[in-house]
């Protein structure tokens, strides 16, 4: 390698691989690596709804990899490697598998206007239920039965990403109920990750106030982007103090990422 080469491709050279509604994804500075971009866009219902929130991305950024250090921590793999900067992540390349895997522990959005509960209502146990990647289908709930007949994922592979979503579940549960937050649901996307002839199922993508419902255990506010969705406004300040809460900002630190501000790694 030559020692001249910068470490990083500057921003502009670099090779976009995928764009998303919050995200982009970069090649990495190494095969089998890329960088996972955090941009400012919210999107809700199949992107009808659209607005740029500023620092949304930094936020999301700075949360989502305290949850996968500390998942990669007690041994639940990960595709994350490392944060790069206020933006941006360095992960493991994985083959996405085109699955939402949402975990739910308290009725909410979907699930109370489907089956008639109430938002709020403790379920008797965690329920997990998949959904079809596709935007044009608006993410069709699916059952095992269509995922290993479409050859999505096979019977293996989705005892795997159970038996992740409950880890991940479990650990999310303790970790927000210990600063004071309710967590109500989660989506997590999983990938395969290959090393060498071997592949296993590793959590992917993000975990942030984008993809959880975070309710304040005492007042039952929201912390989360059902915010945007709903109107309600605030959502800076509420991811603000989910980071707060979790350590990962210190009082005072300014939340957005417009300026040069150094982060303490
Ligand atoms: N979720 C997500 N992305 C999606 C759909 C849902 O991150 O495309 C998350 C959402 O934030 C919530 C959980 O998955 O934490 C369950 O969402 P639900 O099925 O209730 O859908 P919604 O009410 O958002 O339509």
């Amino acid at each position: 390698m030559d020692i001249h080469k910068p470490r990083y491709t500057p921003m502009s050279r670099r090779r976009r691989i995928y764009e998303g509604k919050a995200k982009v994804l970069y090649e990495g500075p190494e095969p089998g690596t890329l960088i996972q971009h955090f941009k400012d866009d919210a999107t809700a219902f199949n992107a009808k709804k659209h607005e740029v929130i500023e620092g949304k991305g930094v936020l999301n950024n700075r949360i989502s990899e305290y949850v996968f250090q500390h998942l990669n921590d007690i041994g639940v793999p990960t595709h994350f490697i490392r944060r790069l900067n206020m933006r941006e992540q360095l992960i493991r390349e994985v083959e996405i598998i085109p699955l939402e895997v949402v975990v739910r522990n308290v009725a909410a959005g979907s699930l109370s206007q489907r089956l008639g509960i109430e938002e709020g209502t403790q379920l008797p146990r965690s329920i997990i239920e998949f959904y079809y990647k596709n935007d044009q289908l608006g993410d069709p709930m699916v059952s095992e039965e269509h995922i290993t007949a479409f050859g999505w994922a096979s019977p293996q592979e989705i005892d795997d990403v159970m038996s992740l979503a409950i880890r991940v579940n479990d650990f999310l549960s303790g970790l927000f109920l210990g600063v004071g937050i309710r967590l109500v649901d989660f989506k997590m996307e999983c990938g395969r990750l290959w090393e060498n002839d071997l592949m296993r199922i590793v959590v992917a993508d993000e975990i942030s106030p984008d993809s959880c419902r975070l309710w304040d255990i005492k007042s039952n506010e929201k912390l989360d982007k059902d915010r945007f969705r709903r109107d309600l406004g605030g959502l800076l300040e509420a991811y603000t103090e989910v980071a707060k809460r979790l350590g990962i900002i210190v009082e005072g630190e300014r939340p957005t990422g417009t300026g040069p501000v150094l982060v303490k790694s």
